[in-house]
């Protein structure tokens, strides 16, 4: 990734971090060697939420939220039916990240894993203690990645992606509180900050990601009905890139011919998933050959080569399959 930026002459993203640089400014001497990118930043995601819909609502766009489409029909306009209502509009957007697979031609298109994360209460003190005080979010570059930041108010908030695999269909309300994939989480907050083995933990939570097979969204509209519009497949990456997405959704939905709407990203072909049971069952075995293949490598074992020829079967990503 860092020679690629320096190949398109943007060399000054990413710079490389020693060991002790790494250790000094996470407060934590797991990390093996690593990079800075230069330019990021964090977002605090509710509050980018609220503030783009109060825009939005100034604009005159209505929102109405806790309000679950049941069906979607095809006619021209389309019919968009709830519980109590409907709407009738010429272009429907469909953004429903895993909720999707209610639609059969994106069905088969991702695959939908748990990512969950933990949060401490505010620990100002420590974080001043082990010097982890710059906000610096964190990545790693384990299949089954772990993400991690502090908050103003001095918080840790530890997450780990890659989680258990769904049965394909539209996730149920117990993908937002996943005990399995919390308990992984924890563990490897533990494992990175062992000096924190003290501070409780005061919130937990899971979601769905919907994972493509190379990892990039999809966008685009449906073959036979174009003014259906999809937007999908953020991979658990999707808040910096929705600025994207969103300059791609409007443009479909406009019917603009753009730089936005003409490019790679539209409507492009994606390997697709296997149909199950094989997607679930194949799926799950790739994902526990994964988390022991990271296991082996966090504690310098040798990996066996069953499991680096079945972790390569997987999706890419962040990881290196180097
Ligand atoms: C624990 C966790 C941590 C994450 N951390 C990061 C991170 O650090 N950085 C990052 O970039 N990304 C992160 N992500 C991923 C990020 O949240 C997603 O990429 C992003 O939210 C996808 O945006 P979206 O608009 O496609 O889907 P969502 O934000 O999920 O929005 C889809 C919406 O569609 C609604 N919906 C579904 N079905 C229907 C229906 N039938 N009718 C009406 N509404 C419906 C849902 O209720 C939901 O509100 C994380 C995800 C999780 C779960």
């Amino acid at each position: 990734m860092v020679e690629a930026a320096e190949r398109l002459g943007r060399g000054n993203i990413f710079r490389a971090v020693t060991r002790e640089e790494l250790a000094k400014r996470t407060g934590s001497s797991s990390h093996i060697a690593g990079v800075c990118e230069t330019i990021n930043g964090t977002v605090h995601p509710e509050r980018l939420g609220v503030a783009l819909a109060r825009i939005a609502k100034k604009l005159g766009v209505e929102i109405y939220e806790h309000t679950r489409v049941m069906a979607l029909e095809r006619t021209r306009p389309a019919v968009l039916r709830t519980k109590r209502g409907s709407v009738t509009a010429d272009r429907v957007v469909i953004a429903t990240n895993a909720w999707a697979a209610s639609v059969p031609e994106l069905r088969r298109e991702f695959v939908c894993v748990g990512s969950a994360i933990v949060a401490t209460p505010p620990i100002p003190d420590r974080l001043a203690d082990i010097g982890w005080t710059g906000g610096e979010s964190i990545t790693d570059s384990q299949a089954t990645v772990t993400y991690y930041r502090t908050t103003r108010d001095g918080r840790i908030i530890f997450g780990k992606g890659g989680g258990r695999l769904y049965y394909t269909g539209e996730p149920s309300e117990a993908v937002f509180h996943d005990p399995v994939g919390i308990r992984e989480a924890t563990a490897d907050f533990r494992r990175v900050y062992p000096m924190l083995a003290d501070v409780p933990l005061a919130r937990t939570r899971s979601g769905p990601i919907n994972r493509t097979y190379d990892s990039l969204p999809l966008l685009g509209t449906i073959p036979d009905a174009p003014h259906i519009i999809y937007g999908i497949g953020w991979s658990g990456n999707g808040v910096s890139p929705s600025r994207i997405g969103g300059r791609i959704l409007a443009g479909l939905a406009l019917g603009r011919r753009e730089r936005w709407t003409e490019n790679g990203l539209v409507n492009r072909h994606a390997r697709r998933f296997p149909p199950e049971p094989l997607r679930y069952l194949g799926g799950s075995l790739v994902r526990a050959t994964m988390m022991r293949k990271d296991r082996s490598e966090i504690a310098n074992h040798p990996t066996s080569w069953v499991d680096r020829g079945l972790a390569n079967l997987a999706p890419a990503g962040l990881e290196d399959k180097k």
